[in-house]
């Protein structure tokens, strides 16, 4: 009997163990390597989120690639384990989880749709068509060793970076001890900028263990990559807080699957966040106040990812392309439009906010003639769509 005990002892000691050794997460935030660079965020941000516009949000496009680095064969996963967690994703930024449930009344308020939606690039940074995964079979094992950077470049075993001013990077590989890490707007060299996933922690099917099975440790990664911090901020405490408006102050971190009627620092905790480190049954939301500093980090240090069209369709002609001049861009409030296309008498175009709200729609001549357009818009980043020959083109285009 003893016997029995002490091995039933010396079990559950190992399970404790095991589950100890594995870290939600580890982020990098500017303050790390650039206080300078840190301030200036935040003051942009907080800028931002006073300001912020007051239309209903509608979807915007977030091109992502994966890079798959892997050297035991498990690890080398499938692509529907990659397309089941760009579908977590899309779920959990645009408010369509299905463990709303779990939220306390208490926040039923301030509960926020991102209105992101993720989709896997289908072109590369040259301009080829793509189905937004790569793989890269490395001699390392444990190459997401943190701290270790070799994942980021290819030459060292890894895989580089797609441009990541235009592309969400997200590395999948094998981590010991930890489920992920991300850095913050500007905390990370440029080749090393985007989130790192544990192949265990990735997607919802295949390789995933529970309770880290879905899809949400990318999802609280990626909430830092768009500058959200940990509820209880970067120095646990009551002192300490994450920088967003509408979250209440935490003392300490949450793991496992805690009482939503938890309190600290004198209020409710909001326990079921995606910036906490509970498991991911229990966590469901991120706040409206946390949607408008994502939305903040996109407009600003994130903006290059708005001006990509890795998400459209590539095959819109060459010669309907290159027949199409718009300029300046940037520009102050006015752009010139200009085709040659002349087999084509006339063309449509409509110019978007990143809300998606139409701010002007027209027709212009395909006559090699200058077409002006004003655009008495506040700065920020804007699209303009032609649709020639049944073709869409979109642009960006960035009022300053
Ligand atoms: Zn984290």
């Amino acid at each position: 009997m003893r016997i029995f005990l002490l091995s039933l002892i010396s079990i559950f000691l190992t399970i404790v163990a095991s589950a100890q050794t594995i870290e939600r997460c580890y982020e990098l935030s500017a303050p790390f390597y650039n206080p300078q660079l840190s301030e200036e965020l935040e003051q942009y941000t907080a800028e931002w989120v006073k300001n912020k516009p007051l239309t209903s949000r509608s979807k915007i496009t977030i091109p992502v690639v994966v890079h798959i680095v892997w050297n035991k064969e498990e690890d080398n996963i499938s692509d529907e384990q990659v397309h089941s967690q760009i579908a977590a994703l899309n779920r959990d930024f645009q408010l369509e989880n299905d463990n709303l449930d779990i939220i306390s009344s208490s926040f039923e308020n301030i509960i926020g749709n991102v209105g992101f939606e993720f989709c896997l690039a289908s072109s590369d940074p040259e301009g080829n068509p793509t189905n937004g995964i790569t793989r890269t079979e490395t001699r390392f094992t444990n190459i997401g060793t943190r701290g270790n950077s070799i994942i980021y470049y290819s030459e060292e075993g890894g895989k580089d970076a797609w441009d990541t001013d235009k592309y969400l990077n997200i590395w999948v590989a094998e981590i010991p001890d930890i489920l992920g890490y991300a850095s913050r707007p500007g905390a990370n060299s440029k080749p090393e900028d985007g989130v790192v996933i544990n192949t265990q922690a990735f997607g919802t099917v295949g390789t995933v263990q529970a309770p880290y099975n879905l899809g949400r440790t990318t999802t609280h990664e990626i909430g830092h990559y768009f500058n959200l911090l940990h509820l209880e901020g970067d120095n646990p405490s009551c002192e300490e807080d994450d920088l967003v408006l509408d979250t209440p102050l935490q003392m300490t971190r949450y793991f496992g699957c805690p009482d939503i009627n938890t309190f600290s620092c004198g209020s409710q905790d909001l326990v079921s966040n995606f910036m906490n480190y509970v498991d991911d049954a229990c966590m469901a939301l991120f706040t409206k106040g946390q949607a408008d500093r994502m939305h903040a980090a996109l407009n600003g240090a994130r903006s290059g990812l708005l001006d990509n069209t890795a998400c459209l369709p590539t095959s819109i002609p060459l010669n309907i392309m290159s027949n199409l001049t718009i300029y300046p861009n940037p520009t102050r409030d006015y752009i010139y439009l200009k085709s040659t296309l002349e087999q084509v008498q006339e063309t449509n175009y409509q110019i978007f906010d990143t809300n998606g709200r139409l701010m002007k729609e027209g027709i212009f001549r395909n006559d090699n003639s200058l077409n002006r357009i004003s655009l008495p818009y506040p700065s920020g980043v804007y699209f303009i769509k032609c649709t020639i020959e049944q073709e869409e083109i979109i642009k960006a285009l960035l009022l300053f």
